[in-house]
This record gives C-alpha cells, sequence and structure tokens, in this order.
C-alpha cells in the first residue's frame, strides 16, 4: 500500500513510498482510508520536539484518519465491516485511575495513532476498534475535521464550566479550533466574542473584536464587561495572559495549545483575588468525539474543511501548513 513514512527527523525525510498491508490485531479494525489531517502533532513528530519527540522512526504520519472499517481482528463483531468511521487520535491505557472513572482525555499513559503507532497518512491503517467511531451524515473529510480539533475544543467548552448567558471569550476565533469554539458557545447560549487578528465572517451572534497583536487586544477588551470564561487556542501565551485578565469574579479560563509560545505571565494577585481558575486541554475523551460528530452532522459546528491536498502532494501540505491556514488542512488518501 501506498503511505507517508518518515524516516529522520526531518521533513525531507518524509516520503510516499510502498509498504507492508497492516494485519489486525486483537480487539483491532482495519480502516481503509480516504481522507486524514495535516495537525501541529506531526510537524512536532517530523521535528522531533515535543509529543512528537517519542516517536520511533520509522513511523507513518497521520493522526485522524476516516474511511470505511474493511476488515476486524479478534474480538470485534464482524458487522462492523463496512462502517464508515473516523479515528480518535489519542488511545487510553484503560487501566490508571482516570481510565477508571471515564476521563480517559486525563490518562497519563495515552498513546496517539501516527506517534506511538503508525497513522492514516496510508491507504490502511490498524486501530483499536474502540477508536473507530462511526460518522453519520458526514463524509471523510468533514469527520477528519472535526475529530481532533472540535472534539478537544468541546472537552475545553465543558471545562468552562460556562452557562447560558454567560460572557466567554474565545481567542484565536479565525482558525478550525477557534471557530468550533464559537460554534460551541453559541449552542450553549453563551453571549460570545470572538477575538483573532484577521477579519472574520460571523458563524452566528457573536461579537467579533479583530486586534493585529496583545497590545491592540488589550486595549480593545480594556473597556468590556468582565468574562465568565475563556477559550484561548491562539498557542501564544501572552495573548492567554491578556485574557486571563479579561476574567472577571470565578472567571475560568482554558486553553488548548501552547505551540507557538508557552512563557505565560498573569497578574497572580488579581488571578487569586478574583478567584479565577486555569486549565489545559490537551486531549479529548469518548463522549466528547461522539458529541463533537453529532454537533457536525447537525449543523452546529459549522463545515471546517479548508485546503485538500493529495496523499502524493503531503510534503507540499506540511510545508504550507504554517504559514496558510484556511480551515483544516485534508490530505485526500483515496
Ligand atoms: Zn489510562
Amino acid at each position: 500500500m501506498r503511505a507517508a513514512v518518515l524516516s529522520g527527523h526531518d521533513l525531507r525525510e518524509l516520503a510516499v513510498t510502498d509498504t507492508a498491508l497492516p494485519e489486525p490485531g486483537p480487539g483491532e479494525v482495519v480502516v481503509k482510508v480516504e481522507t486524514v489531517g495535516v495537525n501541529q502533532l506531526d510537524l512536532n513528530v517530523i521535528a522531533g520536539v515535543g509529543p512528537g519527540a517519542r516517536a520511533a522512526l520509522p513511523r507513518i504520519l497521520g493522526i485522524d484518519p476516516a474511511g470505511v472499517i474493511v476488515d476486524v481482528g479478534e474480538g470485534v463483531d464482524v458487522a462492523r465491516i463496512g462502517e464508515p468511521v473516523a479515528v480518535k487520535p489519542n488511545i487510553p491505557c484503560g487501566s490508571c485511575a482516570a481510565c477508571a472513572i471515564g476521563a480517559e482525555e486525563d490518562c497519563p499513559r495515552q498513546s496517539v495513532v501516527g506517534v506511538h503507532r503508525d497513522g492514516g497518512a496510508a491507504e490502511f491503517v490498524t486501530v483499536p476498534a474502540t477508536s473507530a467511531f462511526a460518522r453519520p451524515g458526514l463524509d471523510a473529510a468533514q469527520a477528519t475535521a472535526v475529530m481532533h480539533s472540535a472534539a478537544i475544543v468541546l472537552n475545553a467548552v465543558e471545562e468552562t464550566g460556562v452557562a447560558p448567558g454567560d460572557r466567554m471569550l474565545v481567542m484565536g476565533a479565525g482558525g478550525t479550533l477557534g471557530r468550533a469554539a464559537v460554534a460551541i458557545g453559541l449552542h450553549r447560549s453563551a453571549r460570545v466574542t470572538a477575538a483573532s487578528r484577521r477579519p472574520l465572517d460571523a458563524i452566528g451572534s457573536e461579537r467579533i473584536v479583530t486586534a493585529p497583536d496583545n497590545s491592540a487586544l488589550e486595549a480593545a477588551l480594556a473597556h468590556e464587561e468582565p468574562f465568565d470564561a475563556l477559550v484561548d487556542v491562539t498557542g501564544h501565551a501572552p495573548t492567554l495572559g491578556v485574557g486571563i485578565a479579561t476574567l472577571g469574579w470565578g472567571g475560568r479560563a482554558v486553553f488548548c495549545s501552547a505551540s507557538v509560545d508557552p512563557d505565560l505571565r498573569i497578574d497572580a494577585r488579581d488571578f487569586y483575588l478574583r478567584r479565577k481558575r486555569l486549565s489545559g486541554v490537551a486531549s479529548a475523551g469518548y463522549r466528547h468525539v461522539r458529541e463533537a460528530l453529532e454537533l457536525a452532522a447537525s449543523g452546529v459546528i459549522p463545515d471546517l474543511v479548508g485546503d485538500r491536498y493529495p496523499l502524493d502532494d503531503i510534503v507540499r501540505a506540511y510545508t504550507a501548513f504554517p504559514t496558510k491556514k484556511n480551515g483544516k488542512v485534508i490530505i485526500d488518501v483515496r
């Protein structure tokens, strides 16, 4: 089969080549892949940094494939053959304290498709049957676009505890994660403000704040009524700091990325006097995946599919990724 194989920690060592077909182990399914996303995590694997440093090479990339189940391993219902599915990247260990209470998103021993095992930038991929989710009402590209991005954002919005009528600020609202966060906040009847560096089209009734940098953002938000909840997906910790300052009494901040600049500064006195809270959300649970796929199929989450590249052009897709983002970048495998 054709697969995008990384053989060294450099984009020049990524090539689409012929490799052996994967065999399903017990409890696994084989998915004939139609699409897979381009993610920041792939770039970390390619560079061998952060969570990507743990990938043993050679490795087939691709964390969030979607396609159709074509074979099953021992212990998996053969009726699943033919089922259109999308694959959840993070695989919980199943035996730790977090897994025992159904908080698999917080499992400290989770492994990731395309990092710790071969991924879905290939014609076929094997994954645990529990990681392959039905995707009624969504084509493969739409499901890939939702799987990793929207499920994490759903977890983040839940983590803020935002209630109907609450004021919610989304920072980085122009990207895939940000659009999903705005849509989910509106769906939960929050009063949403969407902040972005570039001009945005509204999804619904959200207020849009455009600010090219942090000082402009700070100025734009200075006279706002304090926010109850903040979801930051910018990857810029200094921007997160600006957002935390806008929170009012008991305000809850959640961030989903620190990939660009991790240096966070907050006013500790203001933070504790106003009883603010801050947490990071880096993965999603099974329930978030199911709900995110449902919200996308019902149109609550807008279509997030952006630029598309054939598998043979995957190196070009990764080269363009850091600068050119227009929705979720999708690789068409089939
Ligand atoms: Zn676990």
